[in-house]
């Protein structure tokens, strides 16, 4: 009953505590004095004390009135407590110095109490002021009633009352220092604690739930401006297998070399996560399906490469799903399931496989898959036709030479043009194969027409810039003109403005190299590609030819024709031969050949023609 009578009134939490503690002590300081207080002023009016009856009263009043105001409101307890040690240390007071020549020691004792109570219930500042307060009102008091003697006398006595504060003050102290402590651990603990809950200690990286947490994040921070952003979700193959074989630590070591790869990789993505065994997961800014198959086929390259871990070699490959949102869900939920069906299918398809989740997309994908799978088997099985079109001099109607241009001879598609598929071939690595092949079969037309015509000019063939960038290109280049004892005079590589430009000093370099073969040089495309002319100066180059898209329309726009015009200048003024692509009509050679143009490639010609065709055509133009 005294507990729930001290304690009712407000609830406190259990950081309150010590607050707790101050209230139950200074209620039962204030009932126990109420009641003595109540007593003595009932002894005092049978004793017919009528005035300090009175006192006693007023007293018991207001330590009633403060019982009741403390258990009212939390806020005002301070408060409350600062005024009832003022007021006890002005009673402590009175009664000293009315007392003071019968009780003083006595007096001293109110004082301790007064420290003792202060010191628990109030803060330092103030119970070190009610101290210094007190020893000045003890010290006066006692000078001013019995001089310095009165000093002497009590001296001795201040001595404990100071040597007990210090020890109350120390003890704060101590206090303060235990729970700074303390407060420091649990702060360590919350940090613990966090990281258990939000990241892989094999990875360090995010683990499922903070990865959930982002992606919340991620949409709620979307959703306001209404952007997409896209998941990749990476899946090693068959790690299982490779942890029970080598071991689990093998296995994590596993882990710790995939995310460095992953994060070479992805330094651009958001949040790597893993959130599986064997799972990896990133939030993309990018949406497009071109954009995200280049990163997922870069994963593949990086995580394809030998891993060397304790002496042992293994090679690894994963398998990729992609959700877009909000296309493939707008919350976390159905984003989550749909890229996790995203990436089974491309398991069940195969390892180191892609798979969109987006049926639009991975329609994009298996296009893609199939034309290279296509390619692959079209290198091998030789499906290319090399297709010929004829270089005229068209001031005398000569053949000066012909560019080779190839066509894929699909089984079941038919003719593919070379736009559609040597983007592919380059990205993925057969454009070698391929232009080799297309050199090899047009030496060998070339060789035979010559035989049968003599003069057809030379034979122009067009020379990726992939191909020029591997190291064994002039080598091999050699070696095929060698094998068909094909003159390098006969020879004239094609080589795109866009390259040229793009690393103007190795350039410079691989085209010397060509040229000191005594193979002729043409740029193709010229126009497009934002040439220096200090550098085509620089460079061993033979011919221009001229970009098509400009000769189009220069017989009705006047800025086409002046521009076709300062080409050729550029071209006489820089020594090259020049030529025109794309001649359609006869208006537009009319107007080449007034303007210094000569030689002329086009459909006003001839198109592009077969071997057969071709033979037959150069038939025409001699006879
Ligand atoms: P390019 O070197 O600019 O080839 C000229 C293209 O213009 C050819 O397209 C040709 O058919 C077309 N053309 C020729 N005359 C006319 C005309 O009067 N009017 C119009 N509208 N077009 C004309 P094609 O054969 O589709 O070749 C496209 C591109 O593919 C070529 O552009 C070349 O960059 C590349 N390419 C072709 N064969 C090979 C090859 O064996 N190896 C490599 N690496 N690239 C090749
Ligand atoms: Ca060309
Ligand atoms: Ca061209």
């Amino acid at each position: 009953m005294l507990h729930n009578f001290l304690t009712s009134g407000f609830e406190f939490t259990k950081n309150e505590l010590e607050l707790k503690l101050k209230y139950q002590f200074f209620n039962l300081l204030l009932a126990f004095n109420m009641s003595a207080v109540a007593l003595a002023g009932i002894f005092r009016f049978y004793r017919g004390e009528n005035l300090q009856c009175f006192v006693d009263f007023v007293y018991t009043i207001i330590s009633a009135i403060m019982i009741f105001l403390v258990r009212r409101n939390k806020k005002i307890f301070p408060l409350i407590v600062h005024s009832a040690m003022i007021v006890a240390l002005i009673t402590v007071s009175l009664t000293f110095m009315i007392n003071v020549h019968t009780h003083n020691f006595i007096g001293i004792s109110w004082f301790y109490l007064e420290v003792l109570v202060v010191f628990f219930l109030t803060d330092k500042k103030f119970s070190l002021s009610i101290i210094a307060i007190s020893v000045l009102i003890i010290l006066s008091t006692m000078y001013i009633e019995m001089g310095m003697e009165g000093i002497k006398a009590i001296a001795f006595g201040l001595i404990p009352f100071l040597v007990f504060s210090l020890f109350v003050s120390l003890y704060e102290k101590r206090n303060s220092i235990q729970n700074e402590l303390l407060r420091e651990q649990y702060k360590l603990l919350e940090a613990y604690s966090y990281n258990i809950e939000n990241f892989d200690f094999v990875t360090v990286l995010p683990n499922k739930n903070l990865f959930i947490k982002n992606l919340n994040h991620k949409i709620d921070s979307v959703e306001k401006r209404e952007k997409a952003f896209s998941l990749i979700k990476i899946n090693i193959d068959d790690f299982k297998t490779i942890n029970d074989t080598y071991g689990h630590s093998f296995g994590d070591k596993l882990l710790r070399e995939t995310v460095t790869r992953l994060q070479k990789v992805l330094y651009k993505e958001n949040n790597l996560s893993r959130i599986g065994a064997d799972e990896f997961i990133v939030i993309s800014e990018s949406i497009t399906a071109d954009e995200l198959m280049k990163i997922a086929e870069d994963v593949q390259k990086e995580m394809q490469q030998k891993v060397s871990i304790d002496n042992k070699n293994v090679f690894i490959t994963c398998s990729i799903g992609i959700a877009l949102y909000a296309k493939d869900g707008n919350d976390v939920e159905t984003l989550m399931k749909n890229i996790d069906s995203a990436l089974h299918d491309a398991k069940k398809y195969a390892r180191n496989s892609i798979r969109f989740y987006n049926t639009q997309l991975t329609q994009h994908t298996d296009e893609k898959l199939s034309m290279i799978a296509e390619l692959k088997h079209a290198v091998e099985y030789k499906e290319f036709e090399v297709y010929y079109q004829a270089q005229i001099d068209a001031s005398i109607n000569k053949l000066v030479g012909m560019e080779a241009l190839v066509r894929w001879n699909h089984p079941t598609k038919g003719f593919i043009p070379p736009d559609k598929f040597i983007p592919f071939a380059e990205e993925y690595g057969l454009i070698k194969d391929i232009d080799y092949l297309v050199m090899q079969q047009a030496m060998k037309h070339f060789m035979y027409w010559k035989q049968q015509y003599q003069d057809i000019g030379r034979l122009s063939i067009n020379l990726s810039v992939k191909l020029l960038e591997t190291p064994s290109y002039l080598q091999d280049i050699k070696q095929i003109m060698q094998n068909l004892s094909f003159s390098p005079h006969e020879l004239e590589l094609e080589i795109t403005e866009s390259y040229i430009m793009n690393d103007i000093e190795k350039s410079i370099e691989v085209l010397r190299e060509i040229s000191e073969l005594g193979i002729e040089l043409a740029i193709d495309d010229f126009g497009t590609g934002y040439s220096s002319l200090a550098y085509l100066q620089k460079l061993p180059f033979n011919k221009l030819k001229i970009d098509h898209s400009f000769i189009k329309n220069i017989t009705q726009d006047t800025d086409e024709a002046n521009l076709v015009k300062s080409i050729i200048h550029i071209a006489q003024a820089l020594n090259l031969s020049v030529i025109a692509e794309g001649v359609e009509t006869e208006a537009q050679k009319e107007f080449l050949i007034k303007n210094g143009c000569n030689f002329i490639q086009g459909y006003y010609y001839s198109k592009p023609l077969s071997a057969a065709d071709m033979f037959r055509y150069i038939q025409t133009l001699q006879y």
